[in-house]
């Protein structure tokens, strides 16, 4: 069924507004369509949304194509999530790299992996069942050509072969993971270049978008910081070609007209809360520390503007799903941002946004995880669902449900039991807590002060008894009291099965240590939500389509922004920032 411009306003009105309520960052995005302005501020052949990993590739292509290339970003620094990513690049499909080392891979093998229904992860859910064939071809083709030019672009990746590490459902056939090295660029985690000794080894994407960055100024990209997208203009506010955008510069507003096209590189929604409840009402407010913030955040800015002119989303099934590390279990505990993988220095420049580096656990024997109301829910030392990578199914036999019956359930499920709620009435599951005393601290060999934790903005607590700490934990987040009798049961509970060398709740296996020694400390370990896997219905061009199916000219997304594809990170990003870039400039910018 067709639906209507009346319809479709009323729709996209309805979540920008939510947006707003939300509180999403800055200047919210306009809801409704704007009039076209009079006049325009500053103009070029191509202008690109956000300077993360889509938008910096895009300008790039589109520069050596002999565009004039605007870059807005938001931020007052460039490369968004990219820039602080493990740089793990898995972009194969018979590429320079692969063919080095001996790895025989094409389009069509990259293809098969990628759209294989029978590869279920331990829950049974496929990570490629719903997406997009036609996204998936494109990507599939260009995956080679897109490596290339990252390697022109001054990309260096680590010496050695291929591998599994860090790029998650790249398929099961071959090997298809490079490493973007860090060399001596500043990284953005602390401030400082890697100490030389691992500057060629180390896998970051401080080694992925330095390098786009230099290659992009050096060849006339014009990069605005602090300008914040705020609208898309078309030629009629629902109608025509997309002809530019509104921008807001620290309160100046500008109208930057695109002679050919606008490409939409903002990076996902995950971090705008009723945007992203609309697909999973679980995610409420309290899952604060998205990876990757707070360098820049994930506010749907880009979904927001582009459906206020028309756009559709798409494959909005794989939003946040129970697969992959889409949400994960906390690496680090005692401050917001505790994504494994990342931790933010007191050297970096967002260190006064991200307040604590955390306490990172080696050993979560030495800890309980207790929900809000002072309970225990799983067995500490479990994972969560893992991604299915170069031989997790083995063996392997393309497109066949025998496939499954080499996929172990895992019941033991950090994430569906961290985010059940606890029968208060409310959706989400609220804060989870690691609770220690002081014999884990000297185990962990952890100093548990500031910057290593976040007392001042509630996310560590400590007291002398277990009651008292129940009483302490009083925070934005926490929206009942942990009663103190229910912690007092639990750790005493706990105890009984360290004595007894049984968890008779949730069989962690043998429970070693005694929560006994004060002083006792409760930790921030709420999960924390990673990618963003649906967004922007975009064709194989990377072109915006509309609710009825008609590309919206002169519209571009890729990345995070874009639906249809449910592969975390990189090369989806860096690969549809190319097709974009390179369909936008041979734009003749006509309706
Ligand atoms: C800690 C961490 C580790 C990761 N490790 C890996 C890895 O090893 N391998 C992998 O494949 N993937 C990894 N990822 C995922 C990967 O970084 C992202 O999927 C990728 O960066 C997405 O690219 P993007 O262009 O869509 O968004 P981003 O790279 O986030 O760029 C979006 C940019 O748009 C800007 N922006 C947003 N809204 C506006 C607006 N309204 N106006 C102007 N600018 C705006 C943002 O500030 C940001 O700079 C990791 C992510 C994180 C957070």
């Amino acid at each position: 069924m067709a639906v209507n411009r009346r319809d479709l306003l009323v729709q996209a009105g309805a979540t920008a507004g939510l947006a707003a309520a939300a509180g999403a960052t800055l200047q919210p995005v306009s809801a409704q369509a704007q009039q076209v302005p009079a006049t325009w501020d500053r103009e070029a052949d191509i202008v690109v949304i956000g300077s993360g990993a889509t938008g910096l590739t895009a300008a790039n292509v589109a520069r050596d194509a002999g565009n004039s290339v605007i870059v807005v970003e938001t931020q007052n620094h460039y490369g968004g999530h990219a820039i602080c990513s493990g740089g793990n690049l898995p972009l194969g499909g018979g590429n320079s790299y692969q063919k080095k080392y001996g790895i025989e891979d094409s389009p069509d093998l990259f293809f098969r992996d990628l759209t294989d229904w029978s590869v279920v992860e331990p829950n049974g859910f496929p990570t490629y069942r719903y997406n997009d064939r036609e996204i998936l071809r494109a990507f599939a083709d260009n995956s080679p050509a897109t490596f290339e030019f990252l390697l022109d672009h001054g990309v260096k990746i680590v010496e050695k072969g291929p591998d599994r590490q860090g790029g998650n459902g790249v398929g099961n056939s071959v090997l298809r993971t490079m490493h973007c090295a860090v060399m001596d660029w500043p990284m953005v985690q602390t401030g400082k270049p890697a100490d030389t000794s691992v500057q060629a080894t180390m896998s970051s994407g401080n080694g992925l978008m330095q390098p786009l960055h230099a290659a992009a100024v050096k060849a006339g990209v014009e990069i605005l910081l602090e300008h914040r997208m705020t609208a898309i203009h078309r030629e009629t506010p629902h109608s025509g070609r997309v002809i530019g955008i509104a921008v807001d510069n620290n309160g100046t507003k500008l109208n930057i007209r695109a002679h050919k096209a606008v490409i939409v590189g903002t990076g996902g929604s995950s971090g705008n809360v009723n945007f992203r409840r609309m697909f999973d009402p679980r995610l409420t407010e309290e899952y604060c520390g998205l990876a990757g913030m707070p360098w820049s955040t994930q506010d749907a800015s880009g979904e927001l503007a582009a459906m206020a002119i028309g756009a559709s989303l798409w494959g909005t099934a794989n939003f946040t799903g129970e697969f992959g590390d889409g949400i994960t279990k906390p690496g680090t505990i005692g401050c917001q941002y505790g994504y494994v993988n990342l931790r933010w220095y007191p050297g970096s420049t967002v260190f006064d946004k991200a307040r604590a580096i955390g306490l990172h656990v080696a050993d979560w024997q030495n800890l309980i995880l207790v929900n809000m109301l002072g309970k225990r829910f799983y067995d500490e030392t479990g994972r969560q669902f893992t991604g299915n990578t170069y031989m997790a199914v083995d063996p392997y036999q393309p497109d066949s449900y025998l496939n499954a019956k080499n996929v172990k359930y895992d019941p033991n499920n950090f994430l569906n039991a961290a985010l059940a709620g606890i029968g208060d009435g409310h959706n989400g599951g609220g804060p989870i807590w690691a609770i220690f005393d002081a014999d884990a601290v000297t185990r962990e060999k952890w100093d548990p002060k500031p910057p290593n934790v976040d007392y001042d903005a509630g996310f560590f607590f400590s007291a002398n008894s277990i009651e008292e700490l129940a009483g302490k934990i009083v925070m934005k987040y926490q929206r009942v009291p942990m009663p103190p009798h229910n912690l007092v049961g639990t750790v005493s509970n706990y105890n009984a099965f360290v004595d007894a060398g049984q968890d008779y709740d949730f069989g962690k296996p043998k429970p070693l240590y005694k929560i006994a020694k004060p002083p006792f400390y409760a930790a921030w370990a709420t999960p924390v939500i990673h990618d963003t896997r649906a967004g922007l219905r975009i064709n194989a061009r990377c072109q915006v389509v509309d609710f009825n199916g008609e590309v919206i000219a002169g519209l571009y997304a890729g990345g995070e922004s874009a639906g249809g594809f449910s592969m975390h990170g990189l090369a989806r990003a860096t690969c549809q920032g190319f097709i974009a870039g390179k369909n936008a400039a041979a734009e003749n910018g006509k309706a």
